[in-house]
């Protein structure tokens, strides 16, 4: 049964993930009008005047727990092509290519896919770096997600958008759904802007009172390119660009010497680790245990389809702890709470929303997630003293394993199935859409195979 926005969920392993290493197991957690109003035991929830009359959600045998964070994301319909490549190579000759041959409805399809798919895996916000946001505004406005919305800038390349593009963006929708949706300033790598667009990226943050999102010091290559073009690492010519601070959000950070750390904590500058894509276009482990320990935000993220190749945040855990020890050849590192932590509540600080979501604690919004353990996958669950919860959800769970989604009160997936969109009419769309535009790609690279053998021989 779809729940309004006053429910109850109980009997639940609840973890808040408020920073401590607390759990109510069972426990429970009361939501009235899409705002959480009690968590606890299930004995101390029910005493609440508002859970008599509530629904009730039966949470036996799930985790229930704060909605992921998907901190860095690109919607994308590339997924597959263009394996085993360099970064810098695979950029240029397949990457930038697609976005030449990008248009606003093959760019719409690919948000609402993402969404949809980050969703139904449990991840309830998303900071997309992507083109002709308009579209993705309203994918998102429909899917139901939280999204964070950085176009793709870029000057010193003909096709990516341009600070009058995503100044056109943030006029239309600084918010949008109730503020469930905000745009951003986005900038793609150093090499695509000029250092007069970062200061006017800068400008038009503080102008909007919005966001930054970039990348950064992804490969030893772009720190050592940046060093012979500039005279600086990359985060220190960032600081010199002015775009640094509490609302600046840098992807990757995999490549930072211990002045850049610095920086990055004195200016309150958020990363998001993508270990995932880190691994898989070599880039290198970041030292993710020491920024963390030196008070940087460090959010998660999947990056795209394209350097993933799926959006799966829980599995996105799994690989953020393992990078971690085999890295530092350290066991102990990557504890499961922490990467929890950084999965949810570290995500909401470095999207500037940990007011509002994050955690599941009294008075913030019901962005919740309930993970199935009843699979044989999971056995044993054990409780008390040998309580193993967290470590299942970091080093077990995937995505399949999510069986309820709410943002903001709003049941948007229910037992495994997606409620506010159509996913069977979704996956049609976009892959017409990627259809299309490697057909398009294919005519502007001057080659005219037929769409399907180019989708052959290229992934
Ligand atoms: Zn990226």
């Amino acid at each position: 049964m779809t729940t309004g926005t006053t429910f109850l969920i109980q009997g639940g392993i609840v973890l808040p993930l408020e920073g401590q290493r607390t759990s109510f197991d069972p426990g429970s957690v009361l939501v009235v009008d899409g705002v959480i109003a009690a968590v606890g035991t299930v004995d101390d929830v029910a005493r609440h005047p508002a859970a008599s009359t509530a629904t009730t959600v039966d949470a036996t045998s799930h985790v229930v727990m704060p909605g992921m964070h998907n901190c860095h994301l690109h919607s994308g319909l590339l997924r597959g092509t263009a394996e085993s490549m360099a970064l810098w190579e695979w950029l240029e000759n397949h990457v930038d290519p697609a976005h030449r041959a990008l248009t606003p409805e093959i760019a719409m399809a690919a948000s609402y896919m993402a969404y949809t798919e980050g969703l139904r895996g449990g991840t309830t916000s998303v900071l997309d770096m992507w083109r002709f946001m308009e579209g993705s505004a309203e994918a998102a406005e429909e899917v139901g997600i939280r999204a964070t919305l950085a176009p793709y800038t870029a000057d010193l390349y003909d096709y990516f958008e341009t600070l009058e593009t995503n100044r056109r963006l943030l006029e239309t929708h600084l918010t949008a759904a109730e503020g469930r949706v905000r745009s951003w300033v986005g900038l793609e790598h150093i090499f695509y802007c000029s250092p007069e667009m970062f200061r006017g990226a800068a400008a038009l943050a503080e102008e909007f009172g919005t966001g930054i999102h970039t990348h950064s010091s992804e490969s030893i290559w772009e720190v050592q390119e940046c060093l012979r073009q500039f005279g600086r690492r990359p985060i220190e010519e960032f600081y010199n660009r002015g775009i640094l601070g509490e609302n600046t959000v840098i992807a990757h950070g995999v490549w930072l010497d211990d002045r850049e750390v610095q920086i990055m904590v004195q200016t309150g500058t958020s990363v998001t680790h993508c270990p995932c894509s880190n691994m898989k276009l070599s880039s290198g482990p970041a030292r993710i245990g020491f920024y963390r320990s030196q008070g940087m935000t460090v959010a998660l993220g999947t990056d795209g389809e394209k350097e993933n190749n799926n959006l799966d945040m829980l599995e996105e855990m799994k690989f953020a702890s393992l990078l971690q020890k085999v890295s530092t050849l350290d066991p102990t590192v990557g504890d499961p709470w922490d990467i929890l932590d950084m999965a949810t509540r570290s995500g909401a600080a470095a999207l500037g929303l940990d007011d509002v979501t994050g955690t599941l604690e009294e008075g913030k919004d019901a962005d919740i997630v309930m993970v199935d353990l009843s699979g044989l996958h999971f056995v044993p669950v054990l409780h008390g003293r040998d309580f193993n919860a967290p470590a299942h959800l970091v080093f077990t769970a995937g995505s399949h394993d999510v069986s309820d989604v709410w943002v903001r009160g709003s049941h948007l997936v229910e037992g495994g199935e997606v409620m506010s969109v159509d996913v069977a009419a979704i996956a049609e769309r976009s892959q017409a859409a990627a259809e299309d535009l490697f057909a398009r790609r294919a005519a502007l690279q001057g080659r005219t195979p037929s769409p399907a053998t180019d989708l052959h021989k290229h992934g």
